[in-house]
């Protein structure tokens, strides 16, 4: 008879808590130790404890961190990288050869966008940016350049406009013309959506964001569904190296272990801050899929539980008054990045995404991001509006 797993069945914070993170078989600890070490004793050439020799190519605590990202992902392989750009080199590198072509969003992150542009162009390998919205254009992108697309790469809720594209049918675009469907899930996270199961190949995080969730820590992963795949990345990530350290690993554990009341408190300080920008009289209009205006609200209910702690707004009266927004908040902190406990705010076109300037991908003046985070949603909305 087979051992049925444990974990089989289990619902999504269950699985945070304890997938990959059985008690320590020596002490009896209930969280994975960090295993601050670089090197293993081996027991006799080749004689390997647990299969570890080095810790580029494996580590306990980075082992339990994979192991954790690949049950709430609902994928096969996890893999926990030293930044989300460096996730994102690992896979590009690993599924892209020169010659090849891909498809990404019009609204990229900016850091993705540099990545594209200014180091994978120089090694032969072409972008195209499309409305990723409009299953149409990417059909259309591909069809640019016949035969050479090897993947299409969606943001999905977009870094900063909020965009939202339909992954199940890029998913059926891509692969009915031989190419891979890779989500940046950094957004929405795997308790609000799940790229994996609606059809995607690979998904990517900065795990710099809500997945550790505290502003302390910078990390990245890919998850994959499939054994074959899965290798290859395993494969380029010892060999490129980038991996995520112990201690990046232990903290980045911790985050994903209160993921799901994070991401549901989260959701409806946003839902709440973005409701009262659409009111305001300063606000000439709110990105957030979760308000009925939002041009992918339905595509968001379909294929999302929540909509997530992310909204950007449009100043009324320009740029100017846009950066003046950034520097009155105060309970709001003036700073990049996203997706921990502490609000934040940004100015998009000067900040986060000020390597777009210029390209197709820059964005507009008068964009103001938030991440809205969870404290007292009364003192949100206060400060939004003292700054406003
Ligand atoms: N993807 C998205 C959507 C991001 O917002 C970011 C960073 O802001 C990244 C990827 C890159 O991640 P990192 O900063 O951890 O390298």
């Amino acid at each position: 008879m087979t051992q049925r797993d444990p974990l089989d069945g289990l619902g999504f914070s269950s699985l945070a808590i304890h997938a990959g993170q059985e008690p320590d078989p020596l002490t009896g600890a209930v969280v994975p130790p960090i295993y601050q070490v670089s090197t293993y004793k081996q027991d006799g050439v080749g004689g390997l404890r647990g299969g570890y020799e080095y810790s580029r190519s494996a580590n306990p605590t980075r082992t339990a961190l994979q192991e954790c990202l690949a049950a709430i992902e609902g994928g096969r392989h996890g893999l926990a990288f030293a930044s989300g750009l460096a996730a994102e080199d690992c896979l590009l590198r690993t599924v892209c050869n020169p010659g090849d072509h891909v498809v990404i969003p019009s609204d990229a992150y900016g850091g993705t966008f540099r990545l594209f542009a200014k180091v994978y162009e120089r090694w032969g390998v072409t972008w195209t940016a499309a409305d990723l919205s409009s299953v149409e254009s990417v059909r259309a992108a591909i069809a640019s350049v016949p035969g050479q697309t090897r993947a299409v790469w969606v943001e999905t809720p977009s870094n900063p406009l909020l965009g939202v594209c339909d992954i199940a049918a890029l998913a059926e675009a891509a692969h009915s013309a031989g190419a891979l469907l890779v989500v940046d899930n950094t957004f929405a996270t795997p308790y609000l959506q799940q790229p994996l199961a609606l059809g995607a190949d690979v998904v990517v995080h900065s795990t710099t964001k809500y997945i550790g969730g505290h502003s302390d820590v910078v990390g990245g992963a890919l998850i994959a569904a499939d054994d074959d795949l899965g290798a290859r990345l395993a494969f380029h990530q010892n060999s490129m190296g980038a991996v995520a350290g112990p201690f990046d690993a232990w903290l980045t554990l911790r985050g994903i272990k209160t993921l799901g009341v994070r991401m549901d408190r989260h959701s409806a300080n946003a839902q709440a801050v973005a409701e009262m920008l659409a009111e305001h009289p300063k606000v000439s209009a709110v990105l957030y899929p979760g308000l009925p205006s939002h041009p992918g609200h339905e595509v968001a209910v379909k294929q999302m539980r929540g909509f997530g702690g992310m909204v950007s707004f449009r100043h009324v009266e320009g740029e100017a008054a846009a950066v003046e927004v950034c520097n009155r908040a105060r309970l709001f902190t003036l700073g990049e990045s996203l997706g921990g406990v502490e609000s934040l705010i940004e100015h998009p076109g000067r900040m986060t995404h000020a390597s777009a300037a210029g390209s197709p991908l820059e964005v507009p003046g008068d964009l103001v991001r938030l991440s809205v985070g969870i404290e007292d949603l009364d003192d949100l909305l206060a400060d939004l509006d003292q700054a406003l």
